[in-house]
């Protein structure tokens, strides 16, 4: 039965759509490394950046597109020459390069956005289609607010964009409104009415604003999409996209139910998941489902009665089946590098050889500190790690002066282009002072929107995990660390925020209205 199964595409757009998340910028570095674990993965699509959006997107598709072979590259283009042009430039050295080019279709937004009237929105779609047909044969067209719009006037776009040669139709939920009993439906009239649908797979794009991404997403399979558009940990616009571990997961657990599968190597979520929260700098919530802190946890007495008597009393799948190991090998400071170097495949990690040696080092000097060093420890080494791999200023020493009343001094060392430099800070408490010193280190604008700290894993001698969010210009940026002294981590964190606000600007990230 199941070898007759459909596979359903699955699209990853945490490049794209994940980095629109308010404060999610990724660096190049960053992107490739989540590139390279989505090839690894199976993913069938990887959509890489909007070329034309900025410099920084377009270098992003083009490296991504050299680098990868197993998956087809992606980029967005508007419905305008340039945007095409920009996008099959960027494309070009991929072994299969995808142009999706999209326009709305509601009244809303052609009347209050585009400033187009429907001929001309009409007229736009063929033209868009035959153009990006010139760059590649794979080309994806996106009726953007598709679940607001005129249900003719999409499906006669629909007939002229497979008409002009686009052989991938997504039908994007673009602000989360539709209901999934909804949205199914709509794929069902597509198919009967569209008379040419057969010569192209239909996609799903879904937004969570309701909490549906997943159940929409699920209904559209159900309705005849044979694509999925997602993102690692759900990222994306405003409440993010249909999280790809929840569709491929609810794929494979209720295979009963389902008419499809999915190419996934689902043991690579959770290395996917890590990645992602640690490159962006945004914690992943405890309940989240598959890759929350608390998905496999069993709290109560009666389930942890039940699970210690027969595992699937209470678990729907496995933690293994998402690539969560145990951690029975606890690292301290008698582990030595093959140890290390085994909990990092454990966990996931794949660091080059230098890399290893810092990462190792720093394992050490954490062991010092710390009696036992747990699997969560070493996650949060290794995502300092590859945030800092970025960084142009990095933290070097903390050192507090003095104390009066509620009234605090901090000397602060960083270092810029090689050179160590020191600024004293005060302020009301050491955070505020730490802040203060960095401020005239970095003489940057930005305000800031949020402090957390968290403790990585329990224990007196626990790590804190700070998570900072800072605000210029209307845009956000996050930066996490870790350390077993909170004042450090803070530092760092601050740092990394600041470092990611000065790369953004480098890379003048110029657009914001995609599907
Ligand atoms: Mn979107």
């Amino acid at each position: 039965m199941s070898s007759k199964k459909d596979q359903v595409i699955i699209f990853d757009t945490t490049l794209r759509d994940g980095e629109q998340s308010p404060g999610a910028s990724m660096s190049l570095n960053g992107k490739i490394q989540i590139a390279e674990v989505l090839e690894k993965m199976g993913v069938d699509v990887i959509e890489a950046g909007f070329a034309m959006a900025s410099a920084g997107d377009f270098e992003a598709v083009h490296e991504i597109s050299k680098l990868i072979r197993n998956s087809v590259i992606c980029s967005l283009a508007r419905a305008k020459d340039a945007d095409i042009e920009q996008a099959g430039e960027a494309l070009k050295p991929a072994a299969r390069g995808r142009i999706h080019t999209f326009i709305s279709t509601s009244p809303i937004h052609m009347q209050h956005q585009l400033n187009m009237a429907e001929d001309d929105v009409f007229a736009a779609v063929k033209s868009s289609v035959s153009k990006a047909r010139q760059y590649t044969d794979d080309v994806e067209w996106s009726c953007m607010d598709a679940s607001r719009s005129d249900f003719d006037f999409v499906c006669k776009c629909i007939e002229a964009a497979i008409a002009s040669g686009a052989t991938t139709i997504n039908i994007p939920d673009t602000v989360g409104y539709a209901l999934p009993s909804e949205f199914g439906a709509f794929f069902k009239r597509i198919k009967n009415n569209v008379p040419n649908i057969d010569k192209a797979i239909l996609s799903a794009h879904c937004h969570n604003d309701l909490g549906l991404a997943t159940a929409n997403a699920l209904a559209a399979i159900e309705g005849g999409a044979r694509q999925i558009e997602c993102t690692i940990n759900g990222i994306g616009e405003r409440a993010g996209n249909t999280a790809l571990e929840e569709v491929v997961m609810a794929i494979k657990t209720r295979s009963d139910m389902m008419q499809v599968d999915a190419a996934i190597k689902t043991e690579m979520i959770m290395k996917a998941s890590r990645l992602v929260s640690s490159i962006i700098s945004f914690p992943v919530q405890p309940n989240k489902a598959i890759v929350g802190a608390n998905a496999f946890a069993h709290e109560s007495g009666i389930h942890q009665d039940g699970m210690l008597k027969n595992a699937s009393t209470y678990e729907i799948m496995t933690p293994e089946s998402v690539g969560l190991t145990k951690s029975e090998l606890v690292m301290g400071k008698h582990s030595g590098r093959h140890a290390f170097k085994e909990k990092l495949k454990d966990l996931g990690f794949d660091l080059g050889d230098n890399a290893f040696e810092v990462a190792f080092q720093q394992f050490k000097d954490l062991a010092d500190k710390k009696q036992n060093v747990f699997d969560e420890d070493i996650a949060a080494l290794i995502s300092d790690h590859l945030v800092v791999s970025d960084n142009s200023i990095t933290f070097k020493a903390l050192d507090l002066q003095w104390c009066v009343g509620k009234k605090q001094s901090v000397v602060v060392t960083i270092e810029e282009d090689g050179k160590d430099q020191s600024a004293e800070g005060h302020g009301d408490g050491p955070v505020d002072a730490i802040f203060t010193a960095i401020r005239a280190l970095v003489p940057v604008e930005a305000s800031l929107k949020s402090y957390n700290v968290n403790a990585v894993t329990s224990g007196k001698d626990a790590q804190a995990g700070v998570f900072v969010r800072l605000e210029k210009d209307g845009r956000t940026t996050s930066g996490h660390s870790s350390d077993t002294d909170t004042l450090v981590a803070s530092a760092k964190a601050y740092i990394n925020a600041l470092n990611k606000l000065l790369n953004q600007e480098k890379i003048k990230l110029t657009m914001s209205v995609q599907p």
